[in-house]
Formats: C-alpha cells, sequence, structure tokens
C-alpha cells in the first residue's frame, strides 16, 4: 500500500468515463488540464464507434458542427487515455468493476430515448419517434432494421426545436444534395424514392416562443426546388406574446420573428416539396385503423403559467388533417443504468452540481458524478457541454483535495484491460476506431462523400479485423 496521494506518478488518479459524447470528451480535458496532477481516464462507449450525437445525431447536412470530433482526437492522443469501445456497463461491466477499478466515474451517456405525446393510437405504423428516424438516417447500428414507409406524400413533425428542423430538412432535401453528405446509404436510398411532398411542422406554442435557432430555421428557407409556407395569421402575436416582445428583447427569438414575417410574405414559387410551419397547435389523436391515417389537432391559446412562462392549453377547436407519416420530435429522455439512482419524472440523474445525489437517503454517493443530458436534461449544444463538464470535473477535483474519494488502492491499469479481454475480446480501442474511421473514409471517396458509415457494429468489427489482418500480413 503506498502513502502518496492520489493523482501522483506513484498513484495516479483513476477516472471511469461512462458515454464517448461532447460531454464525456469535455470531463475528460478537463481533469488532462489540470496541472500537477497524473489522472488516467479510460472511457467506454457500448458502441465501438465514439462521438454520441456529433456522431449519431448531428443532421448529415451539418458536416461543420461534426469538424469538432479533431478536439475529441486531441483529447484522446493524451498518453494517459483510453478508450474500450463495444463495452457496455451491465452487459460486460458492472457498477462493482467499476468501484473496484477506479476513484471517481462519471456518467455521461446522454438521453437515448424520446418524449411521449400521449394521445390515442401514438404508436401506430406510420408513427415515429424523431430520434429513431435520426439514428436510421445517421447509422446508428441500434435503428438499422428500422423503415420508414416514405410512400405516402404528407408528413407531419410534432415539436418546434431545432431537431424537428433537422427532421423536416432533411425529409424536404432533394437527394442528390444528400448524396454529398455522410447520411446512411439505406437512408439515402429509401429517401432518394421517397414521394413525400409536404412536411407539416406543428408548434404547440407561437412563433415567438419557437425553440428552434435562427440558422436552422433560414437553412429550411434555402432549401432547394422547396417553398416554405407560414400562414400570416399564425405568424402574428397573440396579445401575450406581443407584450412579451415589445418588454424584453431576445436575440434569437427575435431574428426568428424576422426570418418567419419574410417567409409568411413570401409567396409559394410552386416547388416540388413544401414544408408548412404551423403554430399554436397541438396533436391529440392520431386516426387510423392499420396504420396512420389523420391527425386531429387542436388551436390552442397561451396562458401565462405561474410561473410567469407563457404556456398552451388546447381550446375546442380540432381541424383533422391527412397525413402518412407523424414524426414526434418533442425532446429527449434519458434512461435508466443498472445501480445508478435516477429521477423517472425529469428523466436525468439526480445530482448537484454533477455530484449524484440518493435521492431516497438524500447522500452524496461517493465518487460518482454526472455531466451533459443525463445531468441537466436534453437542452443545448455541443458547446454547453462544456461548461457543464467543467463544474462537474470541478467538483470531483474538489472532492478529491477533501479526501472524499476515499478507497486510495486500485489494481493496476493492466488487469482492468486483462479482464475487459476476457468478457470482451473485441472491445475497441482508440486506434482501432482510427482504423475503422479511415475505413468508412475510403468507403466515402468513392462516391465523393465524406464518408460512408458501417451502420453495423458486426460490419465495423469485421472491416477492422480485416484490416489488421491486412497490417499484419
Ligand atoms: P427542444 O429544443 O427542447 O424542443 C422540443 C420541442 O418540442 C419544443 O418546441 C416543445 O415545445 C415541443 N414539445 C414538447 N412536448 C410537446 C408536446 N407534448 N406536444 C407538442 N410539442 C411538444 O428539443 P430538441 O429539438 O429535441 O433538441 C434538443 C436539444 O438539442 C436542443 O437544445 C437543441 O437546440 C439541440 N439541437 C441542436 C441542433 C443544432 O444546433 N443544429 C440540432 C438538433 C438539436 P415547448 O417549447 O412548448 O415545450
Amino acid at each position: 500500500m503506498t502513502d502518496s496521494p492520489l493523482g501522483t506518478p506513484q498513484q495516479p488518479l483513476r477516472v471511469a468515463v461512462i458515454g464517448s459524447g461532447p460531454s464525456g470528451f469535455y470531463a475528460a480535458e478537463h481533469l488532462q488540464n489540470q496541472p500537477d496532477l497524473l489522472v488516467q481516464v479510460d472511457m467506454y462507449d457500448r458502441l465501438p464507434t465514439p462521438f454520441g450525437l456529433v456522431r449519431g445525431g448531428v443532421a448529415p447536412d451539418h458536416q461543420k458542427i461534426k469538424s469538432v470530433t479533431r478536439v475529441y482526437d486531441r483529447i484522446a492522443a493524451h498518453p494517459e487515455f483510453r478508450f474500450f469501445g463495444n463495452v457496455e456497463l451491465g452487459r460486460d461491466i458492472t457498477h462493482a468493476d467499476l468501484s473496484a477499478y477506479y476513484h471517481a466515474i462519471i456518467y455521461a451517456v446522454g438521453a437515448r430515448t424520446d418524449r411521449r405525446m400521449g394521445i390515442p393510437r401514438e404508436y401506430l405504423p406510420g408513427s415515429h419517434s424523431a430520434t429513431e428516424f435520426v439514428g436510421w438516417y445517421n447509422a446508428h447500428p441500434d435503428f438499422r432494421s428500422l423503415s420508414f414507409d416514405l410512400s405516402g406524400e404528407r408528413a407531419v413533425v410534432v415539436g418546434n426545436g431545432n431537431v424537428a428542423m433537422d427532421l423536416a430538412r432533411i425529409l424536404a432535401s432533394p437527394p442528390d444534395q444528400l448524396a454529398t453528405t455522410d447520411i446512411a446509404e439505406h437512408a439515402l436510398e429509401a429517401l432518394s424514392r421517397s414521394r413525400i411532398r409536404e412536411i407539416i411542422v406543428l408548434g404547440r406554442r407561437g412563433p415567438a416562443q419557437a425553440a428552434f435557432t435562427t440558422k436552422e430555421l433560414r437553412e429550411l428557407g434555402e432549401l432547394h426546388d422547396c417553398d416554405v409556407v407560414v400562414d400570416p395569421d399564425e405568424a402574428a402575436l397573440d396579445p401575450l406574446s406581443a407584450h412579451q416582445v415589445a418588454r424584453a428583447p431576445d436575440r434569437t427569438r427575435d431574428a426568428n420573428l424576422e426570418v418567419l414575417a419574410r417567409l409568411a410574405a413570401r409567396p409559394p414559387a410552386g416547388a416540388r416539396r413544401r414544408v408548412v410551419l404551423r403554430f399554436l397547435v397541438s396533436p391529440v389523436e392520431i386516426l387510423g385503423n392499420e396504420r396512420v391515417e389523420a391527425l386531429v389537432v387542436a388551436r390552442n391559446e397561451l396562458y401565462r403559467g405561474e410561473d410567469g412562462q407563457l404556456r398552451a392549453r388546447v381550446t375546442d377547436e380540432t381541424e383533422t388533417i391527412p397525413v402518412d407519416l407523424v414524426f414526434r420530435a418533442i425532446g429527449y429522455q434519458g434512461i435508466p443504468l443498472p445501480g445508478i439512482p435516477f429521477d423517472a419524472l425529469h428523466g436525468v440523474i439526480p445530482n448537484e452540481a454533477g455530484r449524484i445525489r440518493d435521492p431516497v437517503s438524500g447522500d452524496v454517493i461517493r465518487g460518482e458524478y454526472v455531466v451533459g443530458w443525463i445531468k441537466r436534461g436534453p437542452r443545448g449544444i455541443i458547446g454547453t457541454n462544456k461548461p457543464d463538464s467543467q463544474e462537474t470535473v470541478e467538483m470531483l477535483l474538489d472532492d478529491l483535495q477533501a479526501g472524499r474519494l476515499g478507497k486510495p488502492e486500485v489494481p493496476p491499469r493492466a488487469v482492468l484491460e486483462r479482464l475487459l479481454r476476457e468478457r470482451r475480446q473485441d472491445f475497441v480501442s482508440y486506434d482501432d476506431w482510427q482504423v475503422i474511421d479511415m475505413l468508412e473514409q475510403e468507403r466515402g471517396q468513392l462516391g465523393q462523400r465524406p464518408r460512408l458509415k458501417f451502420s453495423k457494429v458486426e460490419e465495423m468489427l469485421a472491416a477492422l479485423a480485416e484490416r489488421k489482418q491486412q497490417a499484419d500480413a
């Protein structure tokens, strides 16, 4: 047993980060940035590929946003960093293992599923979550086997956030434009045959409360051969919103309102596709027998809630819209992890500034932390995660300083690697991932695309094994 303090060369601080999306990488980076502290970070992902929603969520036509992975490559190149891909907590490694091998654990698992609308026939064939569709077009292996019937003419996207904008844009984009992106091959093929001509986006509140950002709204207006239709009456502000807008400026909201006013004034050009932006409407019921045939929507009115926020409530006025597909893009939702407290109401791991707190006893759980969407809920862009992860790491460092991490002795790093090899022979290191990355880019070059993603885990592992064999030969 060594008496050296944790974080020294004699006794490095060992931290496991579960999840390899932006929040996990920013947590690792902040640990690495501490002067005079030797930290060994092991990052785990259940997929062989890192980067979470940067790979599986960011729209394929937003390649520039994805270039943030270069920062993550730099973090992963740190000599004390290891990546264990294709290793799942609960399947290949347990909470007890992590507690035995690490001084601290940081959960960075994001929000894996979606919110529900809670309306009749929500699960009829033809009604899907954005999570499924986004995962499918981004080649996420969980969604590879899904199929979407794009043979009808009208789709509805419920929700007014950036995910709704992404969905509407992908559905309305000309296939030849999508063909220059890293969209999944199966999705490109299906979307090339799509007969969807009209995409209606439903906002339950008014234009002044829309959650999307102006860049995403503008992009819709710039799509080739696509009209964006906004009814001037629906774009007009109700008295409560008008009062709010006049009283307190808000850059994004005010810019959104300007763009919407311009779109409302633009006569349709008879384009091949159209996106209709509707406001103050909520779906109340899906109609159909075997599959979605129509959506009943109610007109909403706004009222001021006790917290001062403007909220929507349905009125008696309804309309029935014949539709072929319904996508709910009303927010992601976290799911519980084995052995970790969970706040089911908010879909997050209960925490205080990143320290996990047991909701029953109220006690902080020693050495366990949380970052990203599973900490604060599914809000914010990639960059939001940086200060969020830093806040959590500061708590961890505070606990280290105060001697609250306990259990100074953990087995050497190599022991864990041996254990993992026994349990999961085909775990994927960062070097392995970089081979997969290179193979995907090579495949993409043939079609002048940034990459052609593998969409099945077996495919990735087989291609990796083949390339390694070639290299060894
Ligand atoms: P979001 O921004 O929270 O938007 C959710 C939308 O769904 C809101 O308009 C919300 O309306 C609506 N909604 C919620 N429950 C509803 C219901 N029962 N019926 C009808 N509408 C309902 O969530 P998101 O679009 O999933 O995006 C998640 C985060 O990722 C956001 O921070 C977003 O900016 C970010 N993101 C960014 C990009 C990008 O930068 N390009 C792309 C994708 C996602 P209320 O406002 O009335 O609640």
